[in-house]
């Protein structure tokens, strides 16, 4: 159910509005537009009686969400949820590029590549330092070590960092470096996991899983929301299919209804979503025009040498070509790929 304040109401109405939805013991989330204040009603709404609320001041009507996800739906949020990550703008006009390593494996391999990747036009730094593998014999990242890695790269090239996080009791220590928490698409339904990064004032980027529907992406982002953290994007990663040439299917579909459906912010992370290098740029340029918010990319010096996901690894000098055809494509989507910020900016 949502509450739609009139747009002059007051603090105090609004508050008055919160306080008896309290009382009536559901959960109020108020969303503060720019034209009005709505405020979405969450939880056990039986003992909320339209017609008393209908009489309190600054009230204009109520009116129910039909979608499960209640906080994450266009309905409740008609305008698109914008938020910002160290000088750059995350789902407004604004076409954010994000890249580099699967994982860190080294300092020199994660300073080679954040040169690399912020030379070419990448705005914010991925890197894995916590890595989920299928095999327990495989490379699991370097820990600690990674995320301290991966916070000097963010000073010296003023670059934000994202870094997936696996498990709850990681997150507040893995908040403490990340500027963006990814959570992965083996974990898309790991609901401690869900809630725990619910409760941090810290981005996350929400991969779908490989056997999710959209609407399981959204009930795990509505998790997230309904802790209080509303910082949420969403991102298609490719969903398994019967095809054998690419790694995963890349679910283009799911960007355009994504961000039909909700409000939040949508990526498209295109390394994953065909696990071969040669379609990486075709599917970031599709992924844009198809009206995605940015691109994540597995960036590698040397892709035969990396310990994940070399395959679908782009050398810098490619990637840096990738950067150019989505400034293109953003161009004529009306979108623009903004200037990264200078390196000294942060020293
Ligand atoms: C990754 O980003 O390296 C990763 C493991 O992605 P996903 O969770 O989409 O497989
Ligand atoms: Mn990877």
């Amino acid at each position: 159910m949502i509450i739609v304040m009139k747009p002059n109401s007051t603090a105090a109405e609004i508050g008055a509005v919160i306080a008896q939805v309290q009382k009536a013991g559901a959960t109020p989330h108020p969303i503060y537009g720019e034209e009005r204040t709505v405020v979405a009603v969450v939880g056990e709404t039986r003992r909320i009686s339209p017609e008393s609320f209908m009489k309190m001041p600054g009230v204009e009507r109520l009116t129910t969400i039909s979608a499960p996800f209640k906080l994450a739906s266009r309905e409740s949020h008609p305008d698109d949820t914008i938020f910002q990550v160290g000088g750059y703008r995350i789902g407004g006009p604004e076409i954010i590029i994000m890249a580099g390593p699967c994982s860190v494996e080294s300092r020199s391999q994660l300073l080679e590549t954040a040169h690399a990747v912020k030379e070419a036009g990448a705005h914010i730094l991925r890197g894995g330092a916590f890595k989920p593998r299928s095999s327990p014999y495989s490379f699991q990242g370097l820990g600690l070590k990674g995320l301290e890695i991966l916070a000097e790269a963010r000073d010296v090239y003023n670059m934000p960092i994202i870094t997936e996080v696996m498990t709850p009791d990681a997150v507040a220590m893995i908040a403490e470096y990340a500027d963006i928490l990814q959570i992965g698409a083996r974990n898309m339904q790991n609901f401690g996991l869900l809630h725990a990064v619910g409760r941090v004032q810290r981005p996350v980027l929400l991969k779908r899983g490989m056997m999710n529907s959209m609407e399981e992406l959204l009930m795990s982002a509505e998790y997230i929301l309904s802790g209080g953290n509303y910082q949420v994007m969403l991102c298609e990663r490719g969903i398994r299919t019967f095809e054998k040439y690419t790694r995963n299917t890349f679910d283009l579909n799911a960007v355009p209804i994504l961000k039909q459906l909700s409000h939040l912010p949508v990526m498209a992370d295109p390394s994953h979503a065909t696990g071969r290098w040669d379609a990486v740029t075709p599917m970031a340029r599709a992924a844009i025009a198809a009206g995605a918010d940015g691109v994540i990319v597995e960036v590698h010096p040397r892709p035969e040498e990396a310990l994940s996901d070399g395959p679908q690894s782009l050398k810098p000098e490619r990637f840096a070509e990738l950067v150019k055809q989505v400034k293109r494509i953003a161009e004529a989507m009306d979108r623009i790929v903004p200037e990264p910020e200078p390196v000294q900016a942060m020293a």
